[in-house]
């Protein structure tokens, strides 16, 4: 009579109500997968950690008293594919009935439905217990609108949660959102914290996955691995960032410097995408810090928006809109990655930079995915679906229900405004205001034409007299529009040529 339950490498809750209780009928089935290391070529520290959590939990999963069945890369009875591993210990433990979370990723959410109908025996799906939104919920709010503007849906989620709220019904502070508030450059003070992540040796794991000749890119950092890797580390971690770095957080959220990768970021994405943490726990901790007046309002607000905002946000678009979502291509942009996207061998101080951090920490932080990174690829018309690949492959974080939305329709605008009111795009005056990348650059973010012009900002205007018609009409792009036209025909001609021969020579730029 025994129950097999599955346990995805990115569903390590253990505040799950599955374990809640111990039988010896129910074994838990935690699976290394070729499949899982090979859909797109992953940064190495994104593989050692989701392998080493996973190992983590299953060792404490079976210190608790739980019958587990943990399936290594390199045990013997791996039959590779999700599915042939389960069809295999099914008849293993002659089970009688097999359960599983409700995955996050549309492609193995149909991979074990339509595993699932062919199956012998009962099977079952259980919510993973993590988000504030069911997905029915979300995909009935999303399903519906033409347009889905973020701000909406997080006002219904702080009313619906009572999240920052003034018994009357209003938001507490009077406003909504503060994000006026939170776009200062850093210039070095206040000091930012030490990197307080924890720290392993996973230099045998490393080993391991090198004989076992698993793809990857990026530095492993095996020996002195930094990444949160159970609850007790996740937990640790947030508590830091709540005490010291959430009162500096909304006013320097936007801003990037040489000096620090990471500023007064939080770092608890990866934990809070393998479900350690929860994210009503990360919203609740933070507001009670308000409360308690240990910091303002506007670093509450900012950081919960990104979370009870944003983050369910983006998993409701993922789920209203997939599979077609992934295939959207607005601009009809082809041009491929620059080799430089995979070495950060480029003179653009700004991209060497954010790439070269993303390569050496697998992590950038969210400005510098979206108006660094992001801003480039859009602006020289790079194709989304390399795009799409290169975020998911080299961040820690990169889980396709919150990639995929992020990437193609924030940042990409390859739904043409579904997402995102505009696109995403700055000149170089963006960067050189929010960082301090172009002081070290060949480019002069000043200028627009010759050899030293930085190329933002040549892109930046072609961007716009390219897209005229798919963007003109836009009225969130009035002023922009109002701008161009001031440029005479031969100013707009010279840009455009500037542009073009910038596009050709993309790989040395
Ligand atoms: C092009 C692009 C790709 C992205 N890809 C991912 C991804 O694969 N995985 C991922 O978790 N985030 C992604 N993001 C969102 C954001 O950049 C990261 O969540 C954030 O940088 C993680 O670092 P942190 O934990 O220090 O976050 P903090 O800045 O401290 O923010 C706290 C938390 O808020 C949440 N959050 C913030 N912004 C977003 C957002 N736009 N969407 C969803 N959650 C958000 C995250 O859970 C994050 O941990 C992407 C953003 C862009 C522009
Ligand atoms: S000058 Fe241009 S390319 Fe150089 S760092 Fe500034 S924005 Fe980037």
């Amino acid at each position: 009579m025994t129950e097999l339950r599955l346990i995805l490498g990115d569903q390590l809750n253990p505040e799950h109500s599955w374990f809640r209780q111990r039988s010896d009928r129910v074994v838990y089935v935690m699976l290394e997968l070729r499949q899982e290391t090979r859909y797109v070529l992953h940064h190495a520290q994104k593989i050692i950690a989701i392998f080493a959590a996973m190992r983590e939990f299953a060792r404490q999963l079976s210190q608790q008293g739980h019958r587990v069945r943990y399936v290594q890369l390199d045990d013997p009875s791996n039959r590779g594919s999700l599915t042939d591993n389960l069809d295999a210990l099914i008849a293993h433990y002659q089970a009688v009935k097999f359960s599983w979370q409700l995955p996050d990723e549309w492609r193995l959410d149909q991979q074990l439905t339509r595993w699932a109908t062919s199956c012998k025996v009962v099977t079952q799906s259980v919510d993973s217990e993590h988000f504030f939104c069911h997905r029915e919920q979300v995909a009935s709010f999303f399903g519906q609108r033409k347009t889905w503007r973020m701000e909406n849906f997080y006002h219904e989620m702080r009313r619906r949660e009572r999240v920052l709220m003034c018994p009357d019904g209003q938001p507490e502070g009077g406003a909504w959102n503060y994000d006026a508030e939170n776009r200062k450059p850093w210039k070095g003070t206040p000091a930012t914290p030490d990197d307080r992540r924890p720290v392993h040796n996973h230099e045998a794991l490393w080993q391991s996955l090198t004989e076992l000749e698993v793809p990857s890119f990026g530095e492993p950092h095996a020996a002195d691995f930094r990444w949160p890797l159970d609850r007790q580390e996740a937990l640790a971690l947030l508590e830091c960032f709540i005490r010291d770095d959430l009162r500096h957080f909304g006013q320097w959220q936007d801003a990037m410097h040489t000096d620090c990768w990471h500023l007064f970021h939080s770092l608890i994405s990866f934990a809070l995408n393998t479900k350690m943490l929860s994210p009503r726990e990360v919203v609740s901790k933070a507001q009670a810090a308000w409360q308690n007046g240990e910091v303002p309002l506007a670093s509450a607000e900012g950081f919960i928006r990104q979370v009870l905002g944003w983050r369910e946000y983006v998993r409701g678009v993922y789920w209203a809109k997939m599979p077609g979502y992934r295939d959207n291509n607005f601009f009809n942009h082809q041009r491929p990655l620059p080799a430089w996207f995979w070495d950060a061998n480029t003179k653009m101080n700004c991209m060497a930079h954010a790439i070269g951090q993303s390569l050496d920490q697998a992590y950038a932080h969210h400005i510098q995915r979206l108006m660094i990174v992001g801003n480039f690829a859009l602006l020289a018309g790079l194709a989304p679906a390399e795009v799409h690949a290169w975020y998911l492959g080299i961040y820690i974080d990169a889980f396709e229900w919150v990639e995929l939305p992020n990437t193609l329709g924030m940042s990409q605008f390859t739904d043409g405004g579904l997402l995102a009111s505009k696109p995403y795009v700055s000149s170089a005056a963006y960067i050189n205001k929010m960082s301090n990348y172009c002081s070290g650059c060949e480019y002069n973010p000043r200028e627009r034409l010759g050899l030293n012009a930085c190329p933002f900002n040549a892109l930046y205007w072609h961007f716009f007299i390219q897209h005229q018609s798919q963007l003109a009409h836009n009225l969130r792009l009035s002023m922009v529009y109002h701008q161009l036209k001031k440029l005479s025909p031969q100013e707009q001609e010279n840009i455009t040529q500037h542009a073009q021969n910038l596009l050709i020579a993309i790989e040395k730029l």
